[in-house]
């Protein structure tokens, strides 16, 4: 392998590693007139595009098609049997990937005045690293190398060659039988997908529901879905071992229970990738966990290098990679201190229904919060299309400003910007009835949801003092 050719000068800014974090991070300095490198040891795009959103929720379009062609004769539609064919279904996945790929290239990034290396970087003291090898000085450097999906010790696990995330989309075709661990976000919408294109699946998670993080309505509802589609759902039970071969095999569960599989999915979750990186020689301190410690300027223990995405431990998604490298790179180029809020980070599972949430939990909130529940069974829309699966959830706070929001049902992912923006921005509820809105949509429950809360304060003593006054003004003038 040749050496990487490297800038001779010291660079403004060193980004390692061209995920989200690093392409955001690389450009918008880039942008500011700073002499930039980003460098990636493997492929430009990162998680996001090779092995995250974009094959998951290509492959989640395809298995949805599958069961909207199954289910189509509640509509009166017959569309004969639904044939998925396993190879053309993963070819799809990949052209998806194909057509995004030349956002995130190094043509691209070159195009928006950054240098671009290929190549393992690995620091070798405050403000200096190391290319393949060849040196690089740096002013300032910003840490972007993501997260690398866990395999737990699981006795006879590696006899059984796991998939995991990384390695799923290199499959040929679809497995005959998979058994996915872990019911976190990327546990659910697999198993989902796989299930709808016809795989018989089987879900375990060892917490006693799935979706541990979400309001547990939302962990009710997706769980039934996925049974619905054929999914075998297994909570409670931890896996304890693993029995079989490259061929398949059988998962051992806490609870004595058994799941047969050709392939075994790993989808646990992830460590930050920091091994070999050289952040002792720069003096960046991680955490327990591994995770790159960062202020909330993104700014490491060591002033000079900052952190954004994944390896900070921060919410792994991709807009908070994206919007943290942002901030990250201009704080280190211009001298800012901007802070990171993490209040209001949005986080979806792409399921059908999806689960949306933002800001405090909706489940339990404290004894100052108003909890305001709406079913999609009073929604047209989704009495229209016999989607009526799921409901929004606000919480609000004494001065009615919205805090909280879970989505249950179609497309959540999209009601839920507004009620980010709520959340974000302090917004009331009055702020939301005050908005007109287009009739007939899946976001009819949040807006009925603020109504109830606005029309609870209207019905107040003190409001309805109020009300009463100004009626009796009416009359006697
Ligand atoms: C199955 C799945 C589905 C997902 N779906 C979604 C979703 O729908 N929405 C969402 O918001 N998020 C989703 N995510 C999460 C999202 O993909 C990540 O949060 C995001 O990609 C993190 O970006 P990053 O820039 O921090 O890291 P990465 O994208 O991991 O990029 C880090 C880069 O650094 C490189 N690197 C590492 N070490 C070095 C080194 N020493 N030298 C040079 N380069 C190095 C790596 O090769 C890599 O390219 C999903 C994740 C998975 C696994």
């Amino acid at each position: 392998m040749s050496a990487p050719a490297l800038p001779r000068h010291r660079v403004d800014l060193l980004v390692v590693g061209a995920g989200t974090a690093g392409l955001v991070g690389a450009q918008v300095a880039a942008a500011t007139g700073a002499r930039v490198l980003l460098v990636e040891r493997a492929r430009f795009g990162g998680d996001c595009l090779w092995t995250g959103c974009v094959p998951s929720k290509a492959l989640l379009a395809a298995a949805h098609a599958a069961a909207d062609a199954r289910a189509a004769s509640r509509y009166g539609v017959h569309v004969g049997d639904v044939r998925v064919d396993g190879p053309a279904v993963l070819a799809a996945v990949r052209q998806a990937i194909t057509t995004i790929e030349p956002v995130d290239s190094p043509e691209a990034v070159r195009a928006s005045g950054a240098g671009t290396a290929t190549g393992d970087v690995r620091f070798t003291g405050r403000d200096r690293a190391e290319v393949d090898g060849v040196p690089v000085r740096f002013r300032q450097a910003l840490v972007c190398t993501g997260s690398a999906p866990d395999l737990p010790e699981l006795p006879g696990l590696a006899d059984v060659d796991p998939l995991t995330t990384d390695s799923l989309w290199d499959l040929p075709d679809l497995p005959a039988r998979l058994a996915v661990l872990g019911g976190g976000t990327s546990g659910c919408e697999l198993a989902q997908a796989f299930a709808r294109l016809g795989v018989p699946v089987t879900l375990v998670e060892a917490a006693d529901r799935l979706l541990p993080g979400e309001d547990p309505a939302a962990s009710a509802v997706v769980a039934d879905a996925l049974r619905r589609d054929g999914v075998d759902v297994r909570t409670g039970g931890a896996p304890v071992r693993v029995t079989g071969g490259p061929q398949g095999g059988t998962l051992h569960l806490s609870d004595g229970g058994t799941a047969g599989f050709t392939r075994l999915l790993v989808a646990v979750g992830r460590t930050p990738r920091t091994a070999g990186l050289g952040l002792d020689a720069a003096d960046v301190a991680v955490d327990g966990r591994g995770c790159v410690v960062v202020d909330d300027a993104l700014r490491t223990t060591n002033p000079r290098i900052w952190a954004a995405g994944d390896v900070t431990g921060h919410p792994a998604y991709t807009h908070v990679a994206g919007v943290h490298g942002n901030t990250a790179a201009l704080n280190a180029v211009l001298g800012l201190r901007r802070r990171i809020d993490l209040s209001a980070v949005p986080r979806v599972t792409f399921t059908r229904p999806e689960v949306a949430a933002v800001g405090e939990p909706t489940a339990d909130p404290g004894p100052d919060r108003q909890v305001h529940t709406q079913g999609l069974d009073h929604a047209d829309r989704a009495i229209a299309e016999q989607a009526t699966e799921g409901f929004t959830r606000l919480v609000v706070d004494g001065r009615h400003r919205v805090r909280g929001a879970t989505v249950v049902g179609p497309r959540a992912g999209e009601a839920l910007a507004e009620l980010t923006l709520a959340v974000s921005r302090g917004l009331t509820t009055a702020h939301l009835t005050g908005a007109v809105h287009p009739y007939p949509t899946y976001a009819d429950p949040q807006w009925n949801a603020a109504i109830a809360d606005v029309r609870a304060r209207l019905t107040g003593r003190s409001a309805m003092l109020a009300v009463t006054a100004l009626r009796w003004v009416r009359r006697v003038r």
